[in-house]
């Protein structure tokens, strides 16, 4: 696992073989976005105390979506620190991710041909465990990490995905409804909706995002707004 610091003191990504992990670091606490593969706490909590931080300082963990690669380690890192880490997802996620309803796979009908291929090449990830989801979240609500951040539903790669938009330091966390992959940002793959994903990509560039970090791929430092309006109008 690799950490990248993204602002200084303040962000960081937590960058793991299939999916990415990021941490936001307040004054007194800690939160964290996403967990990766089930599995991966102690890489998590080497990482955090590797920054000169503590895991104990861990108060809320955000999910943006309910796949494996993003919710995997969300059961073992929400009991860290005796009941004081509250985990968090949209309310139309929060029943997968408790284990409640089923996975729903990918709907390929609309999708490039590609797509296709690179699911059938995924690697199999491990099982994950249901994870209690104690705060649903729904489109406007806040959370208080980083001066106020607000809950943007972004609905398409699931049906609960949510990104999560901070409007002072304008970081935007946009798990899978966006991929910066090798220089390119574009629309995540693997959707439930493509229509759907799309209108939410188109929503996620109306914002004045300086910064957006990625479910996969590398983060955006500045200028993240118009390559999401790039990538907004690439696709069809
Ligand atoms: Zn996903
Ligand atoms: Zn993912």
């Amino acid at each position: 696992m690799e950490t990248i610091e993204i602002l200084p003191g303040r962000l960081y990504q937590l960058g793991f073989e299939i999916g990415c992990v990021y941490l936001w670091c307040d004054p007194v606490e800690l939160t964290l976005i996403d967990t990766g593969v089930a599995g991966s706490g102690p890489a998590i909590a080497e990482a955090i105390r590797g920054l000169g931080r503590d895991p104990g300082e861990l108060r809320r963990v955000l999910l943006t979506h309910c796949h494996e690669d993003h919710t995997g380690s969300a059961a073992e890192i929400g009991g860290w620190n005796e009941g004081l880490v509250q985990v968090m997802a949209h309310r139309m996620d929060a029943p997968v991710i408790r284990g409640d309803q089923p996975m729903l796979l990918p709907v390929f009908d609309d999708a490039p041909a590609w797509e296709r291929e690179l699911w059938a090449a995924k690697p199999d990830l491990p099982a994950v465990p249901p994870a209690r989801v104690d705060v649903e979240l729904s489109e406007g609500d806040a959370v208080g990490f980083g001066g106020g951040a607000r809950v943007v539903a972004v609905p398409g790669h699931t049906d609960g995905s949510a990104a999560f938009y901070l409007p002072g330091p304008r970081v935007l966390f946009t798990g899978d409804a966006v991929a910066n992959v090798a220089g390119r940002t574009m629309l995540g793959v693997f959707n439930r909706d493509r229509a759907r994903a799309i209108e939410s990509l188109h929503r996620l560039a109306g914002l004045d995002a300086r910064v957006a970090v990625f479910g996969h791929g590398e983060p955006i430092t500045s200028g993240a707004a118009a390559a999401l309006r790039a990538a907004a109008a690439d696709t069809v």
